[in-house]
């Protein structure tokens, strides 16, 4: 009788310490993100962070590669060579908060240059060519984390560039969206306020304002 309980007792014990163990692996996995544990255990990703000008884009890019920094995990940040409209080997946000990054000609480029690379970012995505998409894909296979964000959407209110298509492929989206400058609304849309027709035109508050659906069409008419 004694025995019998006392492998009960044991029996209770192993079954309490595998539940514990298991849940302890679940909350490890969900909670910490940036782990280089999680690095090491999970296959490749793509992130896209999007949405219109001024809805925090390039700082919620710069909030993801600084947290996996502090995470100890190699990162490297690219932009296309066309934006310089802060610095030119920086990714400053509109709040000028930034990282160190390098500019490239070619999405191509940033295969080579970022072998070492654990966190790979990369900013104002859509003004690269539709190769861009098959360098996500590789940079993803080869187990990297690949975060990018950029411009869902051109002036027109017209899907931009390679976007869709990185959407399409992503494991994760995140859209944000800025204040409307007309209502105060949601705004979805990056309404240019001059007159021009070419696609690429860099520009600040100068140039562009962020617009609800009602406004911009209004604005658009
Ligand atoms: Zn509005």
């Amino acid at each position: 009788m004694i025995i019998n309980n006392f492998f009960v007792f044991i029996k209770i014990g192993v079954l309490f310490y595998t539940f514990v163990n298991k849940h302890k692996k679940v909350i490890t996995k969900t909670m910490i993100l940036e782990s280089k544990k999680r690095c090491m255990m999970y296959k490749g990703s793509i992130e896209v962070i999007c949405g219109s000008m001024f809805s925090g884009k390039t700082e919620e890019l710069l909030r993801r590669l600084k947290r996996s920094k502090i995470a100890k995990l190699k990162i490297a940040a690219y932009k296309p060579d066309i934006d310089f409209r802060y610095n030119e080997k920086k990714i400053v946000s509109h709040n000028s908060n930034y990282i160190e990054s390098i500019p490239v000609k070619n999405s191509a480029d940033i295969i080579d240059l970022s072998v070492d690379a654990q966190v790979i970012g990369i900013d104002e995505v859509q003004f690269f060519k539709n190769d861009i998409v098959s360098v996500c894909n590789k940079l993803a296979n080869r187990g990297k984390r690949v975060i990018v964000s950029g411009l869902d959407m051109d002036f027109n209110g017209e899907p931009f560039g390679a976007m869709p298509h990185i959407l399409s492929i992503a494991e994760k989206v995140t859209k944000l969206h800025a204040i409307c400058n007309d209502c105060g609304e949601i705004a979805n849309n990056s309404f240019r306020t001059y007159k021009s027709n070419n696609l690429i035109h860099i520009g600040e508050k100068d140039k562009y304002k962020p617009l609800c659906r009602e406004c911009f069409s209004k604005n658009m008419s």
